[in-house]
């Protein structure tokens, strides 16, 4: 199997943990590239039910080697709150299954706060953060103002490092924010503690991504978030702080060499959007709670009730065009099992005028969704495991998707356990 890709499309959770733990049967590495703890990929299989934000998702499956490379934003206590979780339920970590890149920064304590204190800043005008302190890492390490995991090996001069960032963050803390000022103690207590539990597991990625690819190994690339929060193509400013899509893996990765030929989007049967920002195809009222609560679309890392909606074409498409999908799972069929007539967004109307391409981030706010009708099936769908054993209409809506968004809908998902799948290839 070739390296393979799985990013999501839209505007995340669309079920990327779940196709990943599925596929990760015929992968010998999976590698997280990019965005840290601040989404849950849900992942539901023989050791139980676990809402992953850090580990990859390959963790469960034995023999598999689990990478997070130099993309992600390495939080060293959430990522051990994180495997305490995962070790208690019974599942194995050891240095040989999970690897961290000693090229991925390290996010600081103060991240996080900085994350909080803009958000209250922000007030009425917050973009929705889930306070993991994503966007001041990331805005950190392009200053060049983190740690390197690697660093950890390095102790003096990390203390030398850390004293200097210390100084300079504790300006933007104080003089910015009113806040208390951190020091050295605070920091070195973090240093004891977190980072010395996940020291173990940092080794140059980099090395064994390169063997692995030079002895034929299959690599299994695992994003976070969908194309529409992605840094550089998705809803400026309503997007996360890392690109989500295909292209960035072999950065991120750790494995720039990388040829990805198989690129698997995941995209919801229906539209959910977590967090501030345009969403034209938003439901809104009684149709809008009986879609939440029949998708159980409820944040995995927050508990925020989800932003919902029909499926919207006109964002699958770009979608799909920015990750360069070459195929697409579509998930949570089942969940429209209820509906008599199923909504989709086929275009959108911008100035009176019919579009189907998807418009600038500016303009969103102005589109309105033009929405058809297609005939529900009305019928549990969630034990089928043959595209043939469908209901007609699901599969008339199945094709229909795939025609209008210009990529082949290859499995078919119907409940969030490993095997309640259709695989149509
Ligand atoms: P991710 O971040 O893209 O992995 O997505 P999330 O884990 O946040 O959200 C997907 C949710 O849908 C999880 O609770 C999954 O268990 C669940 N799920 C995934 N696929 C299906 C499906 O086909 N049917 C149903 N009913 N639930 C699904």
């Amino acid at each position: 199997m070739a390296n393979c890709a799985i990013v999501g499309i839209n505007w995340g959770d669309e079920g990327k943990g779940r196709m990943v733990d599925l596929f990760t049967k015929n992968f010998d590495v999976v590698v997280r590239f990019q965005g840290g703890g601040n989404a849950g990929h849900t992942v539901i299989n023989e050791h139980g039910k676990f809402a992953l934000h850090l580990l990859p998702s390959g963790i469960f499956r034995d023999g598999v080697v689990n990478i997070l490379g130099n993309g992600v934003a390495l939080d060293p206590e959430n990522l051990w709150t994180e495997m305490r979780d995962v070790l208690d339920k019974g599942v194995k970590i050891t240095p040989e299954n999970l690897r961290i890149s000693d090229r991925a920064s390290l996010l600081l304590p103060w991240h996080r706060d900085l994350d909080e204190l803009e958000e209250r800043r922000l007030a009425d005008k917050k973009f929705g953060s889930t306070k993991q302190g994503i966007a001041p890492f990331y805005s950190d390490k392009y200053q060049k103002k983190t740690i390197l995991a690697g660093e950890l090996f390095y102790p003096e001069e990390l203390k030398e490092h850390l004293a200097s960032l210390l100084e300079w963050k504790n300006l933007t803390l104080t003089k910015v924010y009113g806040a208390e000022p951190y020091t050295m103690e605070r920091l070195e207590e973090w240093l004891q503690t977190a980072c010395e539990k996940i020291k173990p597991y940092i080794c140059d990625t980099g090395a064994y991504l390169k063997e692995a690819q030079d002895a034929g190994k299959h690599i299994l690339f695992e994003a976070q978030l969908g194309s529409l929060r992605d840094l550089d193509y998705g809803i400026h400013p309503y997007t996360t702080s890392s690109n989500t899509t295909a292209a960035y893996a072999p950065i991120g990765s750790g494995l720039p060499s990388a040829r990805i030929m198989d690129v698997v989007g995941v995209v919801k049967a229906y539209s959910t959007c977590v967090g501030e920002g345009p969403f034209v195809c938003e439901m809104f009222g009684d149709e809008a709670e009986e879609l939440r609560k029949a998708g159980f679309e409820y944040g995995a890392k927050t508990g925020r009730p989800r932003r919902v909606g029909p499926l919207d074409i006109v964002a699958t498409r770009y979608g799909v065009e920015v990750q360069a999908a070459t195929e697409l799972a579509l998930t949570k069929l089942d969940v429209l099992s209820y509906l008599d007539k199923i909504p989709v967004c086929t275009h959108y109307l911008l100035k009176g005028e019919q579009t189907d391409r998807f418009p600038f981030p500016t303009a969103l706010k102005d589109a309105k969704p033009v929405i058809e009708y297609f005939d529900g099936w009305k019928c549990d769908i969630s034990g089928v495991r043959r595209w043939e054993d469908l209901p007609k209409e699901a599969q008339e809506y199945v094709t229909y998707l795939e025609k209008a968004v210009g990529c082949p809908i290859t499995y078919v998902s119907v409940g969030p356990e490993r095997d309640s799948i259709i695989i149509r290839k």
